[in-house]
């Protein structure tokens, strides 16, 4: 499943094909996705110019010049190929092609699938100031907002463990399964430990480590970034290096710590970590 970091990544490599340029042609293969598309999708959205694509949480958010805002999610499994290169890729997975316009008369039209096999993936078009919908979204882990205090108050009344909290997207909007677990190992706490036993200091290194451990993701993203778009142009995954996740019985990364890497279920989804150094 595409992490914030991949997301990010995402929409580093699509910004320079879809900003500034009209959708020329949008070819939808199926009726729908995760979700049916929205009413109309085609015609909403040819001749439309995509002024500005960001990221909120894992969304990627295109803000067009209708005034609409086009909402993607790329689900388990989605991903966006530049052009018509694909490192295997079932094109029977292809289910919407956009195709921009191009920026001076005459140059490239970009053409971008969205390729997504499990189609938990799905595209929204929001009305101007319907973004409403998402305010029930925490800050973002990498905004200044949200810092050491601000997750202290956020947990001081939560009894649910640590690692439940920073995957409610209330608490900070995006943070996946993975960085969860890295980010607390590099903080040193277990993710049983209680929110509201959590001290500001602890809180403070927590947020610090989320945010480097995001960043980290994020530039390992961005440089094989070069590498895909020169190789197949897939958009969406990219290789991870990770401490603790996924690395059940081997040896604790810590180098003053002689522990083992346990995995454990939580809410059904799996923790690892070490119960020597993460208290
Ligand atoms: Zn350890």
């Amino acid at each position: 499943m595409p992490e914030l970091p991949e997301v990010e990544t995402v929409k580093c490599g699509l910004a320079p094909v879809m900003e500034g340029r009209a959708f020329e042609h949008v070819r939808l293969n199926r009726a729908d996705i995760r979700f049916p598309f929205p009413y109309n999708f085609v015609e909403r959205l040819q001749g439309v110019t995509l002024e500005r694509l960001s990221r909120r949480a894992k969304f990627l958010v295109a803000e067009l010049s209708s005034g609409e805002t086009l909402l993607m999610h790329l689900g388990m499994s989605g991903s966006f190929i530049v052009g018509d290169r694909r490192a295997g890729q079932n094109p029977k997975h292809d289910h919407v092609v956009f195709t921009m316009s191009a920026i001076i008369p005459g140059a490239d039209n970009p053409r971008i699938i969205y390729n997504d096999p499990r189609r938990f993936g799905f595209m929204e078009l929001l009305e101007a100031g319907d973004l409403g919908r998402m305010v029930n979204l925490g800050p973002e882990p990498l905004s200044n907002s949200f810092n050491g205090p601000a997750l202290y108050d956020k947990l001081t009344n939560k009894k649910a463990p640590i690692k439940s909290a920073l995957l409610d997207q209330r608490v900070v909007a995006g943070l996946g399964n993975i960085y969860v677990c890295e980010a607390l190992f590099g903080a040193h706490i277990s993710p049983l430990r209680l929110s509201n036993t959590l001290s500001e200091d602890e809180c403070e290194q927590l947020c610090a480590e989320i945010k480097s451990t995001l960043k980290l993701a994020i530039k390992a993203g961005g440089s094989t970034l070069q590498d895909f778009a020169a190789v197949d142009g897939v958009l969406g995954y990219f290789q991870h290096r990770f401490k603790v996740y996924d690395h059940a019985g081997h040896d604790c990364p810590a180098k003053t710590c002689a522990g083992t890497i346990s995995r454990i279920k939580q809410s059904g989804r799996s923790s690892f970590y070490c119960d020597i150094c993460q208290k």
